[in-house]
């Protein structure tokens, strides 16, 4: 059957496209899994917080959009013939095709990588595999990095009973988010809960007979995990990506280092198929460089901005600001930008500014610490990055400092912000941390004179 917009891909790229295109063009979405997962709330039902069904998107997404559901796996493009084959079903003509095929976890080939018990976490069924230990009384896991969906899982398991240890090569959490000294605290949280970290350690080799029986580290330590009953131990890579291209490997579609290369109206080097969401490749917002940004929250603009150009409004996707946000037990944290070591890396000077003040008035009940950290660009004085830790949620926060970064504010602008204050929502008036940082800043990017200076100027 012939349509006007194929898309392959169910995940939240393809069902914004249907959301948007679904009613204003004929179109249908191919995706093989009985559902569309939400990702992010997968280690809360391992958790026990939420019943697995509340972690599946309803059909009805794409479907009530007015779009076709193929529930199918595409096999093989022919791009010159516009076609796309499918294992089980007939091929689909097209005249637009939209790969939003997304990614999958990524496990290092090392020795080992292939024993029972070692897995990526992305899927339902990997969801599923989790419950299911846990269930049976898995007593001991493993979970090699420690950025958000680690950091999440590892909690999950630990409320499970499990014995989980926490691995990362980087010497903190959350190394991609926040600078280490802003998780100091986060990480204490993790041990006494009984999440054992092992920060700064590569994982080299696993190993095991029948199942993985040890992790083994590039200093030499090794990680035991049998246990004399109970299901077999899990080791759970969450160690980044690898961007689902395969569909066009060896086509004319051109693929970088991070995913299929597009433009910023989505379009790919061949015409008439485009790209959006965790398969595609872009670039910072900040530095113009590619960078890492599978994230939901980029595949669903990237997919908007693709909708609203197929229907003849132009716009442009201005990049990955990759502000995101997670919680450690008390502690919800969130950053924007860049860290302190990307800059670093990016040769770029920074300076920062910090501030920590409370979550309410601090006379208030439950008045919890906030404390931000904003980064500036030596040279430009703009904010290039922002980093929040508090007791109460921060997505917010980070949401302005990425429109900030976006605006390409500098530290005059920062410290100009006009703010809002009420007792049980905010610091005092005299008082907001994203502006008292930025103060904090200023005061070392321009000082305002000595005041013995102040003085005999006066005078
Ligand atoms: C545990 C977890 C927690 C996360 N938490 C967050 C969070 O808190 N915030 C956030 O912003 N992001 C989060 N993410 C990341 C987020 O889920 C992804 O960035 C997002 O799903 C990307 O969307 P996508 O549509 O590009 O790809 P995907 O969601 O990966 O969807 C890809 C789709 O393509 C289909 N597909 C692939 N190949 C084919 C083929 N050959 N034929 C047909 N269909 C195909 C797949 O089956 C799937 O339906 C999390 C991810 C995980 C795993």
């Amino acid at each position: 059957m012939d349509r006007e917009l194929v898309v392959i891909g169910g995940g939240p790229a393809g069902i914004t496209l249907a959301k948007r295109l679904g009613r204003r063009m004929d179109m249908a979405v191919v995706r093989p899994e009985p559902h569309s997962m939400i990702y992010c709330a997968m280690p809360y039902a391992i958790e026990g917080l939420l019943p697995i069904e509340k972690t599946f998107k309803k059909d009805e997404l794409v479907t009530g959009s007015g779009a076709a559901l193929v529930r199918d796996r595409a096999v093989r493009l022919d791009l010159e013939h516009r076609r796309v084959y499918l294992a089980g079903g007939p091929e689909l003509g097209f005249r637009h095709l939209v790969l939003a095929t997304g990614a999958r976890p990524f496990i290092p080939p090392i020795p080992g990588a292939d024993l029972p018990g070692v897995m990526g976490f992305k899927t339902q069924e990997d969801m599923e595999r989790i419950m299911a230990a846990c269930a049976a009384g898995l007593r001991r896991a493993v979970v090699v990095g420690a950025g958000s969906i680690g950091v999440e899982l590892a909690q999950a398991l630990a409320a499970r009973g499990v014995r989980v240890s926490l691995v990362d090569q980087k010497p903190s959490i959350l190394p991609n988010l926040v600078d280490p000294d802003m998780v100091r605290d986060a990480e204490a949280a993790l041990d006494a809960h009984g999440v054992e970290l092992v920060l700064g350690a590569s994982v080299t080799a696993l190993e095991g007979k029948r199942q993985v029986q040890r992790v083994v580290l590039e200093d030499g330590r090794r990680l035991e995990l049998a246990e004399n009953d109970g299901p077999s131990p899990l080791v759970v890579f969450a160690v980044g990506v690898v961007p689902e291209v395969s569909l066009v490997e060896g086509t004319e579609v051109e693929i970088g280092r991070t995913g299929i290369r597009v433009d910023d109206r989505m379009r790919t080097s061949v015409p008439g198929v485009y790209a959006c969401g965790d398969c595609a490749e872009f670039v910072s917002g900040i530095t113009g460089k590619v960078v890492p940004g599978k994230l939901a929250t980029n595949a669903v603009p990237m997919a908007k901005v693709l909708a609203d150009n197929l229907l003849g409004r132009e716009r442009r996707y201005p990049g990955f600001y990759n502000g995101a946000a997670t919680k450690v037990y008390g502690f919800f944290i969130g950053g924007t930008g860049l860290t302190s070591a990307v800059a670093e890396r990016e040769g770029m000077g920074v300076v920062t500014g910090e501030a920590e003040l409370t979550t309410r008035f601090p006379i208030m009940p439950d008045a919890r610490p906030v404390r931000v950290r904003l980064l500036f660009s030596a040279d430009s004085g703009r904010l290039i990055g922002g980093q929040v830790i508090s007791g109460e949620p921060v997505t917010a926060q980070v949401d302005l400092l990425t429109w900030m970064i976006q605006q390409g504010n500098t530290v005059d602008e920062v410290v100009d912000l006009s703010y809002s204050a009420q007792p049980y929502q905010s610091f005092f008036p005299a008082a907001n941390a994203v502006v008292a940082a930025a103060e904090k800043a200023r005061e070392k990017l321009s000082p305002l004179p000595a005041s013995e200076g102040l003085m005999s100027a006066r005078r």
